[in-house]
């Protein structure tokens, strides 16, 4: 499908007036119209939450949309559970706790916050329990092993991932939960990333939903909501078309249908952590041509860095870019799309097909709502960008500034600086 942005170059033009380049650009009427569809297309399940995963965009601003919208959020670490705190999601079910390789006193927060606890491995019971006590509710994340796939391009390695127990440790682990007191259980598993494909939920909850059954059936437990995590994908490359979320739900029910209700299951809550799928495309990061360099390629330098998307660098991820105002010239050039850091995996693009570029053209690098500012570091000095919400009204506000050459000195001890 084209990719389109959605600011004009009118609209962007007047926007970098007063932000300068580069900056992150979310735009909440994608956001809040994804949230809408994902709600609808699970209306059928009364209880239904997404639980969106916080570590895809850890933004106050953009979490307070998904809250209007119903949505809770998924922390892994210490600082998520103190972000969701602040910004009034520890309403006792508002939060899930999805971590690994846990320091107790994260464990501690989020009982403390009434989170649900997600526990990723048969051995943290005891660790929990020492920390601060099992509560009464609470998940176990499943490992399947093996490989898992579609019959498509949709592949994974679940058996090669660190995450999850193995089914013999989950039976394991509720017994031992039941006997400490636990009265109502989730199940949780992750086994693809990014999938394009409607199929991936429903072969997931048709997994889980078995399992659900049996823990049941052999344990008597009461298994009170199922958590198919993220895994969700979009479409980074133009040739590919969107997961239909309407399908994906449909999915859902039919498994629902099929395997929980007829088990006297038909109560049980599902429950989803997207991150990609709820922001990936809401989000550009906005950049602007500033060296042109011919060598034994064609190069073009932008003012971003792999310190602002580190994707490209760190997976040859593709992100689509529009050159703002040549959307209808021809694509006649071939350019590497390139950052600042003296490494050279610092390219947003390599072999890219695109219209002749001027220095000053402002681009838009696509599909950066997710995982994009998120994944920022500081490598060569080099500072996080701002964040900019376009609002539904179409004016804009800055949600985070750019950090600062003294923000990047402040932890530095020991030395008169
Ligand atoms: C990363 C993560 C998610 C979100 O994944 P997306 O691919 O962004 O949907 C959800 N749950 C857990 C536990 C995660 O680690």
């Amino acid at each position: 499908m084209e990719k389109k942005p959605f600011v004009t170059k009118e609209q962007l033009e007047k926007i970098v007036e007063k932000y300068p380049t580069p900056f992150h650009l979310y735009d909440e009427k994608g956001i809040r119209q994804t949230a809408r569809d994902l709600y609808k297309a699970f209306s059928w399940n009364e209880g239904f939450k997404e639980y969106f995963a916080v570590k895809a965009t850890p933004t106050p601003a953009i979490l307070k949309i998904l809250k209007e919208e119903g949505c809770g959020t998924d922390c892994s670490s210490l600082t998520e559970l103190m972000m969701s705190d602040r910004c009034g999601f520890a309403d006792g079910n508002s939060i899930m706790f999805s971590s690994n390789e846990t320091p107790a006193e994260e464990f501690i927060l989020a009982k403390k916050l009434g989170a649900i606890i997600n526990l990723d491995d048969i051995t943290h019971i005891d660790f929990l329990k020492d920390a601060c006590g099992i509560p009464e509710r609470i998940c176990c994340r499943y490992n399947p092993g093996g490989y898992f796939s579609l019959g498509t391009d949709i592949m994974d390695n679940p058996g090669d991932a660190k995450y999850g127990m193995t089914k013999p440790q989950i039976f394991e682990a509720f017994k031992r939960l039941k006997r400490e007191g636990v009265k109502e259980f989730g199940i949780h598993s992750f086994l693809a990333s990014n999938t394009v494909s409607n199929e991936y939920y429903p072969a997931l909850a048709a997994i889980l939903f078995n399992l659900a059954v049996e823990l049941k059936e052999n344990l008597g437990v009461h298994i009170g909501f199922i958590n198919l995590s993220g895994g969700v994908g979009i479409p980074y490359t133009p040739d590919k078309e969107p997961n239909d979320i309407f399908a994906i739900g449909e999915g859902v029910r039919k498994a629902y249908e099929e395997i929980l209700v007829p088990a006297g299951m038909g109560d049980v809550k599902i429950f989803t952590e997207l991150g990609r799928f709820m922001l990936a495309p809401h989000g550009h990061l906005v950049v602007k041509a500033i060296h042109e360099k011919h060598t034994y390629k064609e190069y073009i330098g932008v003012d971003a860095c792999a310190a602002n998307l580190m994707r490209p660098a760190m997976y040859g991820a593709y992100h689509h870019i529009t050159v703002m105002g040549k959307e209808n010239e021809p694509c006649d050039h071939t350019y590497d799309v390139v950052g600042s850091l003296c490494e050279n995996n610092d390219k947003f693009a390599i072999d890219r097909k695109l219209p002749k570029i001027d220095m000053g053209d402002l681009l838009v690098l696509h599909d950066t709502g997710a995982h994009g500012f998120a994944m920022g570091y500081n490598y060569n000095g080099r500072l996080k960008s701002a964040e900019i919400l376009l609002q539904e009204d179409g004016s804009t506000r800055m949600i985070r500034r750019a950090e600062t050459p003294e923000d990047y000195f402040a932890t530095i001890e020991g030395f008169d600086f």
